[in-house]
C-alpha cells in the first residue's frame, strides 16, 4: 500500500489491534521513506448483490440512509442509527457470508429496528416484507403486541439491548 503522504510504495506495520468487536483489524503503519504514520483497516470483504445483479461493497451509510426515511418524525437519533447499522453489519458478518442480497440486508434490518422504534419498524417492514393489505399490518401489529407483552415481563433495562451496549 502506498504511503498517503509521499506515495512511497512500502510501509511497515508498527501496531495491529482488533476493532469493531473482532470483525476488523486496525493496523498502524509507518512509512520508511518520510517517517509519517497512517492507519489501515482490514475486514473481510462483504458484497451486496443488487436486484440488477450488480454488486457493491456493504456500506453502513446506505443502511442508515435506508432506515432514516422510516424514522422521520420519530425519536431516533443519529447515534441510534449508527448503532443499528453496526449491529446489522455485525449480524451479517457473523453469519459468515461474503455476499448477500440487497433484499436480505433489508430483512436483517427489521429485528434491530423493531427494538429501536416500532412505528419506524412498521413503515420499513411494510416495504421490505411487501405488505399488501391492512391484514398484513394487523398481523405485524399483533406480533408487536405479543412481543411487547413478553417484554413487559422482563425487568426494566433489559428491553432495549441497542442502547444497553
Ligand atoms: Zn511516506
Amino acid at each position: 500500500m502506498y504511503c498517503p503522504y509521499c506515495r512511497n510504495p512500502d510501509s511497515r506495520v508498527v501496531d495491529s489491534r482488533l476493532a469493531d468487536d473482532g470483525s476488523a483489524i486496525r493496523r498502524r503503519r509507518q512509512c520508511p521513506h518520510c517517517g509519517r504514520r497512517f492507519s489501515t483497516v482490514e475486514t473481510t470483504s462483504l458484497s451486496v448483490v443488487k436486484r440488477s445483479g450488480a454488486s457493491e461493497p456493504f456500506s453502513r451509510s446506505k443502511i442508515i440512509n435506508g432506515v432514516r426515511k422510516a424514522c422521520q418524525g420519530r425519536p431516533v437519533t443519529e447515534d441510534d442509527l449508527a448503532l443499528l447499522a453496526q449491529e446489522v453489519e455485525e449480524n451479517i458478518r457473523a453469519s459468515g457470508v461474503a455476499e448477500i442480497d440487497a433484499h436480505e440486508v433489508g430483512l436483517a434490518i427489521l429485528e434491530p429496528l423493531r427494538r429501536l422504534d416500532q412505528i419506524a419498524y412498521l413503515r420499513f417492514a411494510s416495504v421490505y416484507r411487501g405488505f399488501e393489505s391492512l391484514e398484513d399490518f394487523e398481523e405485524a401489529i399483533d406480533a408487536l403486541r405479543r412481543q411487547n407483552e413478553d417484554a413487559g415481563r422482563v425487568p426494566t433495562g433489559a428491553q432495549r439491548p441497542l442502547t444497553a451496549r
